[in-house]
């Protein structure tokens, strides 16, 4: 499916096979920066849309890519743009991490992570020279050569690259900030070790949220600005997903994906409106 022929409900409403596609959806699998917020401002309509939907009985689940914060300070700016969220319904690749480590246990691990994320790893930090996995976030606050260095050198010894999520790039409230993503490649470029991604586009990124919820792929729906990884994570997971015109969408971007959303909508204020319409 293209963007043109993708259906938008300013198009007049959706087809009958995407309306018994989404009628079998529970919950919603939520980005955030984009989608619900952009640059530190608002999305018009957004959080207004989310309390509707809880209202109409959809679980949330917040799957954002955001890597160096935890679930409780991601759920305070959260509630102080007027969404309801708990700690619980926040799924990060921090969240993910923790599921992934669960998977290999009794093995070494060498963190760049960001103070408060790292905080919660302290006690996990391989003291040993070998580490098994070098994991990278978003460690702005912690970012040092030094501490880069040490981790290619892990790599040279052996160690597997684990990356929280893949993003080159986010936009802050004054423009572009290099992210995770960008100093992973670099260390894949410097060790010739490709990245175990852990975040958004990994289709077990949104599995482990769907195992959380108890819910299989067609009973979530996944909604994001962001084709390459939100809309390319939730296809490959099976999950239905809705594209939304904010953000960092990109019309070219869309065309190009072999992914494609099931609906394509001008913001989240749009979504209640189509879900209903899925449910008649
Ligand atoms: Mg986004």
């Amino acid at each position: 499916m293209t963007e043109a022929n993708a259906v938008s409900s300013e198009a007049g409403g959706v087809t009958e096979a995407c309306r018994v596609k989404l009628a079998r959806v529970r919950a919603l699998l939520v980005d955030l920066e984009g989608t619900v917020r952009f640059g530190g401002t608002p999305i018009p309509g957004a959080a207004e849309a989310l309390n509707r939907l809880r209202a109409a009985g959809y679980s949330l689940c917040f799957t954002t890519n955001i890597d160096s914060m935890t679930a409780k300070d991601i759920c305070r700016g959260l509630t102080d743009i007027g969404v309801q969220a708990d700690p619980a319904e926040i799924f990060t690749p921090v969240a993910a991490l923790r599921h992934f480590m669960a998977r290999n246990p009794e093995r070494s691990w060498l963190f760049l992570l960001s103070k408060d994320v790292q905080s919660g790893f302290a006690a996990l930090q391989g003291a040993a020279q070998a580490a098994d996995f070098v994991v990278v976030g978003d460690f702005r606050d912690e970012f040092s050569y030094e501490r880069i260095n040490s981790a290619y050198r892990q790599l040279m010894n052996g160690a597997r690259l684990v990356a929280l999520q893949p993003q080159p790039f986010f936009m802050g409230p004054d423009g572009y900030y290099l992210d995770t993503g960008a100093i992973v490649h670099m260390l894949e470029w410097a060790s010739g070790k490709t990245a175990i991604v852990l975040g958004k586009p990994s289709p077990d990124y949104y599995l482990t949220a769907l195992e959380g919820l108890g819910l299989r792929p067609g009973e979530a729906l996944a909604i994001g600005d962001d084709v390459g990884t939100d809309i390319k994570g939730a296809a490959a997971a099976g999950c239905p997903s809705v594209l939304v015109r904010t953000g960092k969408f990109d019309a070219g971007k869309v065309a190009a994906s072999a992914a494609q959303p099931d609906v394509i909508v001008n913001s989240l204020a749009e979504v209640p409106e189509v879900l209903a319409a899925c449910r008649m």
